[in-house]
């Protein structure tokens, strides 16, 4: 049975209060180079842990609101950012959802995932921010389906 995503209001709540305090130096518009570059590593993450390559292509819709990571396979993925999610944050985020698999939504390592990419690529100020601003939205790191 596939629980419900209820947590996903609190973390869209919390990552743009998140947002919003790193302003525009931390989170400038990122070209393609840089967002395959970014993508290729985390490939290459997942690749050591789980043994498989997995196969992430992005797609740049001009003018789609939502920011989406879509399992097409087993080990498909295609993510899609719209201009606005075209930053380091966003891609995060879309890539937490690619590290944890699909069914996890936005529960348990989703969250930890996402916490552990922001350190990763934006610094461990940066992760201290997003973590403190889920934890004023009470958003859940642990009880997550696996
Ligand atoms: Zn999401």
């Amino acid at each position: 049975m596939r629980r419900r995503d209820s947590q996903r209001k609190k973390v869209y709540l919390a990552e743009r209060e998140a947002f919003d305090f790193l302003g525009l130096a931390s989170c400038t518009p990122l070209e393609k180079p840089e967002i395959e570059k970014i993508v290729k590593a985390v490939v290459r993450t997942k690749k050591r842990k789980f043994g498989y390559l997995y196969q992430v292509t992005v797609a740049y819709p001009k003018n789609r609101n939502r920011a989406t990571c879509w399992f097409r396979g087993p080990r498909e993925i295609r993510i899609s950012l719209p201009p606005w999610s075209r930053n380091k944050l966003f891609l995060c985020h879309e890539l937490a959802h690619f590290l944890s698999g699909p069914q996890i939504g936005h529960h348990g390592k989703f969250v930890s995932n996402y916490i552990q990419l922001v350190r990763r690529f934006m610094g461990p100020e940066t992760a201290k921010l997003l973590k403190t601003s889920f934890k004023k939205f009470r958003v859940k790191t642990k009880g997550g389906i696996e």
